[in-house]
């Protein structure tokens, strides 16, 4: 088997099903072709040092690939290409994986749907009918449908987690730091992360690997060791200790969700593990903190497309007009409306009252889970309240929209790894179970969540 029948395979594939999952933005087939051509020509010649080697992925369009248009889902970046690759894309390139094209996602990341993006809706590989989940859709959608080996997500508030969920698949969101944010168009910058979604625990285990480390470019980046994930693949979970938080079972999730959830901790049981019922008590906050953090953080970050320095512009003979007349041609309201939201959060006279007050409930959800994991080894509970819903089923409501988070934000304030695995159905729909560690510790996140494989 060569690279270019990998890729091959990959292309056929896309152009069977895309029309319909419409998981990609725009396709990188050139380029990648070029590639494993050449990569074939080396091959017996070079050793093959990398497990990725050769494999295609599909990368979430908000990831800077030099030269190759990088939209965000947006039509203010319709054009855009930029001058520089992100780390995590100089990082695979030296694993030598293939990038097979960049992939659909909500405007900016923000939204739980992919309903959200410029370029069409997402449809879940398993039923065209329902979301595949967002902003991370298509890279959850490309990796079900069999289009890619693996793709890489964002997470912000739950991104790359909601739609693994809905499409079956495995996600992890790193520790905030694991990974760097060079070159990932920044949403809200103490949230981001950058994550693989692959179909098993191992395949995710070595994306991590690759795209993890110190980055001198990103001043978050964590100057931590990167230890090796595959080796918490031991299938043996004799003395961990799993919390499983009594606020991730209530009315809110589902009862097919919260069936499937507790018949699987019976997994963790057979492997030697211990597990116990805790309270995360803020986890009611989580939402409205969140919520009001992501979008102050996003009004700021989105100031720079103003129609001048990056992407489209309308143009007018007074400044002030050509930004507002950019802003309001090329955002879309999911957009506009976070962008109001953080901005008058952070108005003076508001500041106080919202943006410094969230900031301290952020502490006590983060403080929630430091004492949990002073017991505990990891938490267990579901990924999404439900599984995928129908399109167009929440999109007019956003409030209901962003109640799908509640179990994923909390996570995210506290800056911690959690990953999703597929531990059922419902309906004939995916579930999705969350594994969530302790700072650093995506090792133990791993083990975990290998049991339900
Ligand atoms: N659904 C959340 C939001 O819309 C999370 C988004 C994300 O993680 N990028 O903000």
């Amino acid at each position: 088997l060569s690279v270019s029948d990998l890729v091959d395979a990959s292309y056929k594939r896309i152009h069977e099903v895309d029309g319909t999952i419409n998981a990609f933005i725009h396709l990188n087939e050139e380029g990648a072709r070029s590639q494993a051509k050449k990569m074939d020509d080396h091959l017996g010649k070079n050793d093959i040092t990398s497990v990725l080697f050769g494999l295609p992925a599909g990368i979430k369009d908000n990831i800077s690939t030099k030269g190759l248009r990088t939209t965000c889902a947006s039509k203010i970046l319709d054009r855009f290409e930029p001058l520089y690759n992100a780390t995590v894309m100089n990082k695979l390139e030296t694993e030598q994986s293939i990038n097979i094209g960049k992939v659909n996602m909500d405007e900016f990341a923000m939204g739980s749907s992919n309903e959200n993006s410029a370029y069409g809706v997402v449809r879940n590989p398993w039923d065209p009918d329902r979301v595949p989940g967002g902003s991370s859709g298509g890279s959850a959608a490309t990796v079900a449908a069999g289009e890619v080996m693996f793709s890489l997500g964002t997470d912000t508030g739950g991104s790359i987690r909601e739609p693994a969920a809905f499409c079956g698949c495995v996600g992890l969101k790193p520790t905030y730091g694991r990974v760097s944010r060079f070159g990932l168009v920044a949403f809200a910058s103490s949230l981001d992360q950058i994550g693989p979604l692959t179909r098993t625990v191992e395949d995710n285990a070595h994306v991590l690997q690759a795209i993890s480390g110190h980055d001198p470019m990103d001043s978050t980046s964590a100057g931590v060791d990167v230890p090796t994930f595959v080796d918490a693949l031991t299938g043996d979970l004799r003395g961990k200790k799993i919390a499983v938080p009594q606020e991730y079972f209530n009315e809110g999730v589902d009862i097919e969700v919260r069936n499937s959830v507790r018949e699987a901790l019976a997994v963790l049981e057979k492997q030697g593990a211990t597990w116990e019922e805790v309270s995360l008590p803020h986890t009611k906050y989580a939402i409205a903190t969140y919520y009001l953090l992501a979008s102050s953080e996003a009004s700021a970050n989105l100031s720079r497309f103003d129609g001048i320095r990056y992407g489209e512009r309308v143009e007018d003979e007074r400044l002030i007009e050509t930004y507002m007349k950019t802003r309001s041609k090329y955002f879309g309201n999911e957009v506009k409306r976070r962008v109001m939201l953080g901005t008058f959060a952070l108005s003076s006279g508001y500041y106080d009252a919202l943006y410094k007050k969230a900031q301290k409930v952020r502490t006590l959800i983060k403080q929630d889970f430091d004492e949990i994991f002073l017991k505990y080894d990891a938490v267990v509970g579901p990924t999404t309240p439900t599984t995928a819903f129908k399109i167009g089923d929440k999109i007019d409501d956003p409030l209901t929209m962003y109640m799908t988070d509640i179990l994923t934000v909390p996570v995210s304030l506290a800056g911690l790894p959690a990953i999703s695995v597929p531990c059922g159905f419902s309906e004939g729909m995916p579930v999705g179970l969350q594994v969530i560690g302790n700072h650093f510790d995506e090792k133990t996140v791993y083990q975990v969540a290998h049991a339900f494989e």
